[in-house]
């Protein structure tokens, strides 16, 4: 990476005092607001074309419009909304603010997933355990946000407890996926990629343990990053697998998503596994040009259970990146067959020593009627989380007990570092790896609830990113013949989050798939 020139690189914030009327990008009328990124929306407040008032009224309206088809909302923040869209107005009037350095974010609508806390709104995790939960302070990624202005227009749903792979699992209902509203998003982060693709907001924030900010965003045709373990600090993010857990950028493009890295990355005195490390101006990297640049094609991930469109769409990928001057060599990641295994023991380890908080005491719903304390514990936890997180707290407390501990816990954590080990050889040669995000594209809503394993296996391609604590993304890369979206992933080492995104960049600067939208009323 250090061979590779800053070529091409626009500084956005130069563009702030271009005409954007003349330039003929103001085409957009007033009412569809909402359609636009990021740097779009800045670019209109800072030359004063709309206000964020508007902007938000925008985004709202969409919301009420479409949410009640997608189900992508828990809770709808409005009042506050406009009335931190009126104060931030009153900001932007004032010339001598400073955008670049302290409000990159201003007057920008975002939403949370709904397992990251946010001080005086509900934090529910989807599970009727915390439905009426309101965090008494902001995770540091919400407080980073707020101070660059941007605005929590609500929270998302997702799995319980960020538990599955298709958003059913919540005690809020399903989401449907804006391409097919008979198909799953995908999950855990199903409600924030899908609010994206229908432009329910600007931008969001997931979380990934094995695969929930990627696997939703290929499945809903949006760009999503898993940061490197320790690069986003995971303070206020209700844990699930706390080895795994990180908290990551959902967008419209990849300019918006490097925009969002370099606001939530750092290091924090908080979470004691945020890394003390200078964080990368991201932007700096949106450079549209991979020569010379090595992208390794694990054979593994080319292997049974690959659906046949899926992996045309990655081999077209992957010939676009040679023409574009990439260097492609295929390598091998041989112990990725163990990784399905791995991480569902540790996950469900970590999640059922995480869950042991929810006991109807300390804070969250308590069941009413018991006899003992014990009764009460069992009853409450009996009603108060759904199948799925019950299962995981069994099989994790399986696993941890006595006797069985060495055979499956302690084994699983052997073979991680294997899974670690194979990735660290694959950098050593390579800058970037090029996968399929997800085997196929969505999948019906239904189809699979009722059959854990086969959900498990849809993860074969994500987890083993989280086992290492590597960054991975998700972009979309082509269509099945049902219209469904197609994602691949972009693997490199610990923190080098800029190599991914720098390809990204390229393969969508070259391609033309996030400008197709879902047809929606
Ligand atoms: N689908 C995986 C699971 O159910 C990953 C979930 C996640 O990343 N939160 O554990």
């Amino acid at each position: 990476m250090n061979r590779i020139k800053k070529k091409n690189f626009v500084n956005l914030f130069n563009l702030a005092d271009l005409n954007l009327k003349e330039l003929g990008l103001m085409e957009i009328p007033e009412k569809e607001l909402y359609k636009l990124s990021i740097h779009q929306i800045s670019n209109l407040l800072r030359s004063k074309e709309v206000s964020v008032v508007e902007v938000v009224r925008s985004v709202l309206d969409r919301i009420e419009e479409i949410d009640s088809l997608i189900n992508g909302y828990i809770t709808i923040n409005k009042q506050k909304s406009i009335a931190r869209a009126q104060e931030l107005d009153h900001i932007l009037a004032d010339s001598s603010v400073d955008f670049k350095k302290n409000l990159s974010l201003l007057g920008i609508p975002i939403a949370i997933k709904d397992n990251i806390c946010t001080q005086g709104m509900k934090t529910t995790c989807a599970s009727q355990i915390l439905s009426n939960f309101v965090s008494p302070y902001n995770a540091t990624v919400v407080r980073k946000l707020l101070d660059q202005g941007a605005i929590i227009i609500g929270k998302t749903n997702l799995d319980e407890f960020a538990m599955g792979s298709s958003t059913e699992t919540s005690h809020f209902g399903c989401t449907r996926n804006p391409w097919n509203v008979n198909h799953t998003p995908g999950g855990s982060s199903g409600g924030s990629t899908s609010i994206i693709a229908a432009d329910e907001a600007v931008c969001a924030l997931g979380s990934d343990t094995g695969g929930s900010i990627r696997q939703p965003a290929s499945f809903c045709g949006v760009v999503g990053l898993k940061p490197t373990y320790g690069r986003v600090s995971r303070f206020g993010l209700v844990a699930f697998a706390s080895s795994l857990d990180q908290i990551g950028p959902i967008a419209k493009d990849v300019t918006d998503c490097s925009l969002l890295m370099k606001v939530i990355s750092g290091y924090d005195p908080c979470d004691s596994t945020s890394v003390n490390r200078p964080v990368p101006d991201y932007e700096e990297y949106l450079i549209n040009d991979v020569k010379g640049i090595k992208i390794g094609i694990p054979q593994e991930y080319f292997e049974e259970g690959l659906d046949k469109e899926v992996e045309e769409k990655i081999r077209q990928a992957i010939s676009l990146f040679q023409n574009l001057g990439a260097q492609i060599e295929e390598v091998s990641l041989p112990h990725t067959e163990y990784a399905i295994a791995t991480y569902y023991i540790l996950a469900t380890a970590e999640a059922s020593s995480n869950l042991a908080r929810y006991d109807g005491v300390r804070y969250g719903f308590r069941e009413d009627q018991f006899t003992d304390l014990i009764d009460m514990y069992e009853k409450t936890k009996q009603h108060g989380f759904g199948a799925e997180v019950k299962r995981r707290i069994m099989l994790g407390t399986y696993s941890l007990s006595s006797g069985y501990y060495d055979a499956y816990y302690l084994k699983a954590q052997k073979v991680r570092t294997l899974i670690k080990q194979d990735f660290e050889e694959a950098f050593q040669k390579f800058d970037v790896l090029l996968t399929p995000t997800a085997p196929i594209p969505a999948f019906k809503i239904g189809e699979k609830i009722n059959d854990p394993l086969q959900m498990y296996l849809l993860d074969i391609y994500t987890l083993s990113a989280n086992l290492a604590g590597i960054p991975a993304l998700s972009i979309p890369c082509g269509f099945s013949h049902e219209g469904l979206p197609i994602g691949l992933q972009l693997l490199a080492g610990h923190f080098q989050e800029e190599k991914v995104l720098r390809v990204a960049y390229t393969f969508e600067q070259n391609t033309e798939y996030h400008k197709k939208l879902p047809k929606l009323p």
